[in-house]
């Protein structure tokens, strides 16, 4: 059998930067016994031909190339048109394609005969961390967010002392407690900023105040009556230890959370937990929102990270809320993409509001494409590790060929079509809601 070949193609979709494969990827792959194919500059000005060609790539002059002799393509965007017919029956494909935002292109695919991984249905597992290309890629995003808020606020972020007097630190509000969330407020923290967060998922209250930023939950300001600091006396930060301190310092902020087996005891039942098993009451949300309208006002920066792969980004910050904001205040949009969690975002535009300027940055992981494609590279090297097995007879040299075990939950929920079938239920759901106002548009 010959050796499986991975093609690079450059990116073509508007803005995109990134590479789905970089060179130091390419020896790891090379080493394993995989061949690869990459276009002509489709690791842009960062990582130049020469450094593919010594990694051990074969380097095409155009896309066809690429498509004509690789088995597995690994891109980043979903193909676009021009693209979709490059490919053949039996090639595999990995990128970013939301299956339910994009459902006849899977569709498309699956009935050219391609396998299709999505990296959005990536399971959020701990086995499957390290092929989570959207954690990496979250995790550039609310980095780059808060750097842009920061950038956008006429004002010191930290507190600082000057001979001309001090500036008082500035307060952030992070909405999305998530991993776009929680790298934004290390960042903020990091930074100087008094930092505040909200989520809507208990559990992230301890994950947000590990990383230095006040919760804002309505049950605490009954106690609180406004006395920061007694809250702060109470709250016994947890710290992560060992690998979780270093798997944490790398940006993987789901270590920040304490293990469950810390709060067990064998043999002893699972603490009852209402508020981690169930969530919050409607209740208590309806008070938290109104908390949350009340804070606002005095925040010099609101991040919101809300943004749910394929689904409209709710809004968590109204008109209302925005007016109540103070001239020269910052709203920085990290889900502009998907419509935005501010009433007011506009996908890729800085909008003013009444003095309050609203920032909705689109791809954000594209501004930042030398680490944004490296780690994304790792984690397709990481899933084409699982998604493979060797077959050599040798024990000199390796072969790894593609052995899809669907019952193995990461390749299960990963692959989206395959055999010709689409095999990722909301993907099908989506097809099946389009049909019918087809059939009435043919009408
Ligand atoms: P996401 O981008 O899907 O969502 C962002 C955050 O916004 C979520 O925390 C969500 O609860 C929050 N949110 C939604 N509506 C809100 C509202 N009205 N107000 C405030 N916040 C609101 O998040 P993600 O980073 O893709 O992570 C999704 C889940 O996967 C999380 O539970 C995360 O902890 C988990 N995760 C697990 C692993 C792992 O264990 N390997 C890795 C990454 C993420």
């Amino acid at each position: 059998m010959r050796h499986v070949k991975i093609g690079v193609p450059k990116e073509v979709a508007d803005g995109e930067t990134r590479v789905g494969v970089v060179p130091e990827t390419v020896a790891r792959m090379i080493k394993d016994g995989f061949e690869v194919v990459v276009e002509s500059g489709a690791g842009r000005d960062y990582n130049p031909d020469a450094d593919y060609e010594e990694a051990g790539a074969s380097i095409v002059e155009d896309a066809s190339g690429v498509y004509d002799e690789a088995d597995v393509i690994v891109k980043v965007s979903r193909p676009e048109e021009g693209e979709v017919e490059k490919f053949r029956e039996g090639q595999t494909l990995i990128c970013f394609l939301n299956g339910p935002q994009y459902p006849e292109l899977v569709e498309k695919l699956a009935g050219a005969g391609v396998t299709v991984f999505s990296n959005e249905s990536i399971p959020r597992t701990s086995v499957a961390q390290s092929m989570d290309a959207l954690s990496s890629m979250g995790s550039i995003a609310g980095y780059k967010c808060a750097l842009i808020a920061a950038d956008t606020l006429g004002k010191y972020v930290p507190m600082l002392s000057t001979a001309a007097g001090t500036t008082k630190a500035a307060k952030v509000l992070v909405f999305g407690v998530a991993v776009a969330g929680l790298q934004a407020i290390a960042i903020m923290n990091r930074l100087g900023a008094e930092v505040f967060a909200y989520d809507v998922r208990p559990e992230t209250k301890e994950q947000a105040q590990s990383l230095g930023a006040s919760f804002v939950d309505s049950d605490d300001e009954e106690d609180d009556e406004g006395d920061d600091s007694e809250a702060e006396d109470e709250y016994v930060e947890y710290e992560p230890k060992g690998f979780n301190k270093f798997m944490t310092s790398l940006g993987f902020y789901s270590y920040a959370k304490p293990p469950e087996d810390e709060y067990i005891i064998e043999g002893e039942e699972e603490p009852e937990d209402e508020e981690e098993d169930e969530g919050w009451s409607k209740e208590k949300l309806g008070r938290d929102q109104e908390l949350l309208r009340e804070r606002i006002q005095e925040m010099d920066i609101v991040i919101t990270t809300a943004l749910i792969p394929g689904r409209t980004a709710p809004v968590l910050v109204d008109t209302e809320m925005v007016e109540s904001m103070k001239p020269g205040s910052v709203v920085a949009d990290l889900a502009a993409e998907n419509g935005g969690n501010c009433e007011l975002t506009e996908p890729g535009e800085t909008v003013e509001h009444e003095g309050v300027r609203i920032v909705g940055p689109v791809n954000l992981p594209s501004a930042m494409p030398i680490h944004a494609s490296q780690l994304l590279s790792r984690n397709m090297y990481n899933l084409l590790g699982h998604l493979t097995e060797d077959q050599s007879e040798d024990k000199d040299s390796k072969d790894p060929q593609l052995n899809l075990d669907f019952e193995d939950e990461i390749i299960d929920k990963t692959c989206i079509a395959h055999g010709g079938e689409v095999r990722h239920e909301p993907t099908r759901e989506a097809l099946e809601k389009q049909e019918p106002s087809q059939e009435s548009e043919a009408n």
